[in-house]
């Protein structure tokens, strides 16, 4: 899985556009959320941010990230043991994978449930117009961990 380009021009641009004003604290969480590799919990997010941040707070934290997920630059990533965590969102269609261990995510495209929704449809009398998959599991540095 080739590693995404440096978001960050791009979402400092969607930023500007919605006229939502980039303070310190709110730089250093969307620093954190562009370049992370793995899916991050709000507290996991305040956390790094105080590093380059001292004076963060956890509120800013969970508007900041709310605005980025409006924004649709991030994405909720729902945990099995029903925890949210919040990782950058796909560009177009793609799917989310992600490991239970250590948090760490990637985008995959190329899925082929065309069968799956069309049985699924026959069987409900649905029309089916989106869906969204996520799969779950544990990343090969986690499997050497678990030995
Ligand atoms: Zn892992
Ligand atoms: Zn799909």
């Amino acid at each position: 899985m080739p590693n995404d380009p440096n978001p960050i021009p791009g979402w400092l641009e969607c930023i500007a556009r919605s006229g939502y004003r980039l303070t310190a604290p709110r730089r250093a969480i969307v620093d954190i959320m562009a370049s992370s590799d793995r899916a991050l919990e709000p507290l996991q997010v305040y956390d790094l941010g105080r590093q380059s941040c001292p004076g963060l707070g956890l509120v800013t934290v969970y508007r900041t990230l709310e605005k980025l997920e409006e924004l649709g630059l991030i994405q909720r990533v729902h945990q099995p043991n029903g925890c949210h965590t919040y990782w950058r969102a796909a560009c177009g269609h793609e799917h989310l994978l992600f490991c239970t261990a250590c948090g760490r995510a990637v985008h995959f495209s190329g899925d082929n449930i065309t069968p799956l929704i069309e049985k699924v449809s026959n069987q409900t009398h649905f029309t089916i117009q989106d869906h969204w998959l996520q799969l779950f599991g544990l990343c090969p540095q986690c499997q050497q961990n678990n030995l």
